[in-house]
């Protein structure tokens, strides 16, 4: 493959990159899992919304660009290069939104998609529960048919962001009788119905990043079901392939860290190289990072020419989330016992307060294996759907 932009492209990411060094905010916000960064991160989505960036690949008339894929790509690039903030609504643009327009009806097309784009309406996903996590199929939360309602009881865990967002998207047992992944149907509900508690948990770092949420007979109309009753298996595998395939960790994202660690290595180089195998582990870090990045432009040129992406979303999931762990650990090592401290701490000694960012990312880092399915059930769909190996 020869990977080469045409003009037309190299025009698109000039424009980004001009609209990006225009409105980025000069200092970063505060975090989104905090009230008053969740509201500066909406604030950006309308930026974003404003300048037409904030869902580039979505058709235009839900104020997307009508992007491809490999023009996502760029995007992504300059975005990242850019420093520009993290996505608060990634679940909503990434995941519900191409559900939505696989098995959405046009009315709930038009009602959901603007407000989303413009980060009116930040969403949050709700599948897992206490006993059903990895295994999907035993998610035991219910909603029952009562005229044209659904009334919903029932937990739901780990939601990322449910503390403050507006909508969740959940999987809900609407067959009593049925079993495994028969009888689920999907639903969309604002967070702010009668009989909803949303209980904050607290990620590594101390902050509130998901939270429980509990039903009480929870009263949703039935013009909000994504697609029939009893398929929400079908419509949330769609949504799981979005979630591990391409859209959910763009390479760019893990090109930045590269470079960042690369940079750190360099200007820290003296101590660092008293140990051998820090170097090394820069090296592989980049070259991971590349490596990615090409395999995905690949599969973006495949998948623009109408093939599906299937197991290898698996495959993606396992390299990104591992590569992810490795350059947080080799920044860690580089750090030494200054890595160790809390970001508020008032000196990081020769690394001023770059440790916090790092410990924060270090941090992060070790959700990558376990959420969008952990590391471990991706292994057993390549065994199976790749490899052809016995379950
Ligand atoms: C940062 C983060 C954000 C999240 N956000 C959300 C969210 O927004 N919405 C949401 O619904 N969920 C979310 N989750 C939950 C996530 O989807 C689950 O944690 C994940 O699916 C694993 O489920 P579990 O925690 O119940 O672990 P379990 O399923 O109990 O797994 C425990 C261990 O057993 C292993 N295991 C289980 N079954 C098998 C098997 N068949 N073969 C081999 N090994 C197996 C697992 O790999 C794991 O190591 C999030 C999780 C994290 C960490």
């Amino acid at each position: 493959m020869r990977l080469i932009y045409t003009e037309r492209q190299k025009q698109f990411r000039e424009e980004i990159r001009d609209w990006l060094a225009a409105h980025v905010p000069k200092a970063p916000l505060p975090s989104f899992d905090t009230e008053e960064g969740f509201e500066a991160h909406r604030r950006w989505e309308a930026t974003l919304f404003e300048g037409r960036w904030s869902a580039v690949t979505w058709p235009k008339e839900y104020g997307g660009r009508g992007c491809d894929l490999i023009e996502w790509l760029i995007f992504e690039e300059e975005y990242w290069r850019a420093g520009a903030p993290l996505r608060v609504n990634q679940n909503g643009v990434f995941l519900l939104a191409p559900t939505l327009m696989e098995y959405g009806s046009d009315e709930q097309k038009a009602r959901f998609l603007p407000r989303m784009a413009s980060g009116q309406d930040i969403w949050a996903q709700g599948w897992s529960e206490p006993g059903a996590g990895s295994d999907m199929a035993a998610i035991r939360s219910r909603a029952v048919r009562d005229g044209d309602h659904y009334v919903i009881n029932g937990q739901k865990t780990w939601s990322t962001r449910a503390v403050w967002a507006d909508w969740l998207f959940g999987m809900f047992r609407t067959d009593p009788a049925s079993s495994r992944h028969h009888g689920l149907t999907f639903i969309l509900l604002p967070l702010d119905l009668p009989g909803i508690t949303i209980r904050p948990i607290k990620q590594l770092n101390g902050l509130p990043g998901f939270a429980e949420i509990f039903f009480d007979d929870v009263r949703v109309p039935v013009e909000n079901r994504l697609g029939d009753e009893g398929a929400g298996w079908n419509v949330a595998m769609a949504t799981a392939g979005f979630e591990r395939g391409l859209m959910l960790r763009s390479p760019a994202r893990f090109q930045q860290t590269a470079r960042k660690l690369v940079d750190l290595y360099l200007r820290h180089r003296e101590s660092a190289d008293a140990d051998p195998g820090i170097r090394d582990a820069v090296m592989k870090s980049w070259m991971d990072a590349e490596a990615y990045t090409l395999a995905t432009y690949r599969t973006a040129s495949r998948l623009g020419k109408g093939a599906k992406i299937g197991a290898e979303a698996s495959t993606n999931k396992i390299f990104w989330s591992e590569l992810d762990l490795l350059m947080h650990e080799t920044a860690m090592r580089i750090l030494g016992p200054y890595g160790e401290l809390m970001p508020e701490a008032p000196d990081g000694g020769p690394f001023g307060h770059e440790h916090a960012a790092w410990l924060d990312g270090f941090l992060f880092a070790q959700a990558g294996p376990i959420y969008a399915g952990t590391n471990e059930i991706q292994r057993n769909i390549i065994a199976e759907r790749m490899l052809g190996l016995p379950r």
